[in-house]
């Protein structure tokens, strides 16, 4: 019996699996803190803004979302013929590994970077080469020991999911530096909006001055519009134009692209969650140390928590122990992570639940 034969590479893909829908003992309120979704939601304006464009949705989007692109342009002071929009940065990711990627190639990912990577290199036929990481973070030369004839791509998430750790810019020019000229370098700026060192850059001075490097962005974090899907990305002139070709005509909605433009206009909204991030991650990287647990220390808006391996004191006995108060976090087994918890900064309630939840979950109760 003959049937349709899936391209190679594509049925050696472990499918994506998203942060698990709770199922709580009954009666309690449930805190779904496994998806780094911001417990805020987003701005009333943009809210308003999607609703209003709820009274023309007889008409396709304006294809090249320029209203978008101009609001982003002005957020971050770029030119906005240098951006282009996704229906999520998923889509834009997906988009680069397209236009770059082929059967034979090789794109490397680290050890516990964000899963679409290896996703998009793979569906592409393309080998994903994987970089030890040190210390939970990105490790240039690690990755640069790795680069042979064959890559064409190099993925980095800066702050990367779901370590929540983050490489200075010196670190990510000395990288840009090792890798020959023909490869992308894709760094993935989806939690910058949280970054407060001052040896981190976002990522747009290493697009600016050279032409083999993009910058993807994300409105599911802290604008919190993860459901209408939008992402972009910036990049040099020869990039964009390769991408646009293979872009979909109409490939963000006019309530998402109108909402989006609310958001990024809406500073006090983004600055509120930022303050509040900071001072809870602070909180709870200091709470969570002092039951005996280890945190690596984060500058996104979540916090990897490591667990024993004793019996009944191991990370899935923590993850088991939580939901069943309604506090869902993000087994990471499928990030090579089998002994930590990923938690999503919540709501004060939420967060001091967790906080409680884990000294009893630690005094076995
Ligand atoms: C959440 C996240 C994104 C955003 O993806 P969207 O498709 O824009 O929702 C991108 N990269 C990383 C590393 C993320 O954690």
């Amino acid at each position: 019996m003959s049937r349709p034969v899936p391209n190679p590479g594509i049925l050696d893909i472990a499918p994506y699996t998203p942060g698990k829908s709770p199922v709580p003992e009954p009666g309690r309120k449930v805190f779904k803190l496994s998806a780094n979704e911001t417990p805020f939601g987003p701005s009333p304006k943009a809210k308003a803004a999607y609703q209003d464009a709820a009274a023309h949705l007889e008409d396709y989007p304006e294809g090249t979302s320029r209203v978008l692109r101009e609001a982003i342009g002005r957020a971050y002071g770029l030119d906005p013929d240098r951006i282009i929009c996704g229906a999520g940065s998923d889509e834009i990711l997906n988009l680069l590994a397209h236009t770059y990627l082929a059967r034979g190639d090789e794109a490397i990912s680290t050890a516990h970077g964000f899963l679409v990577y290896p996703i998009a290199t793979m569906a592409n036929g393309a080998t994903n080469v994987v970089a030890p990481e040190t210390n939970f973070t990105a490790d240039v030369d690690a990755i640069l020991k790795l680069v042979s004839p064959r890559t064409k791509l190099v993925w980095l998430a800066n702050p990367n999911n779901p370590t929540g750790t983050y490489l200075p810019f010196d670190e990510v020019k000395r990288l840009r530096a090792g890798l020959p000229a023909h490869v992308l370098l894709v760094i993935d700026a989806a939690y910058s909006d949280y970054v407060s060192r001052n040896d981190y850059e976002i990522g747009i001075e290493l697009v600016a001055t050279t032409d083999n490097t993009v910058m993807t962005h994300t409105f599911s974090k802290i604008h919190g519009l993860a459901s209408l899907r939008v992402g972009w990305m910036f990049g040099p002139a020869n990039i964009v134009d390769a991408v646009n070709r293979i872009r979909g005509p109409f490939n963000v909605s006019t309530p998402a692209m109108l909402a989006a433009v609310a958001a990024i206009e809406d500073t006090a909204h983004q600055q509120m969650s930022k303050v509040h991030t900071e001072k809870w991650i602070k909180w709870l990287t200091d709470e969570v140390t002092k039951l005996g647990l280890k945190v690596t220390p984060s500058v996104a808006n979540f916090i990897l928590i490591h667990f024993p391996q004793a019996k009944g004191k191991t990370s899935a006995d923590a993850d088991a122990f939580l939901t069943k108060r309604g506090l869902v976090l993000r087994a990471l087994n499928n990030y090579g992570l089998p002994h930590s918890l990923r938690m999503t900064i919540g709501t004060e309630e939420a967060n001091l639940l967790v906080r409680d939840g884990l000294r009893d979950f630690m005094a076995g109760q």
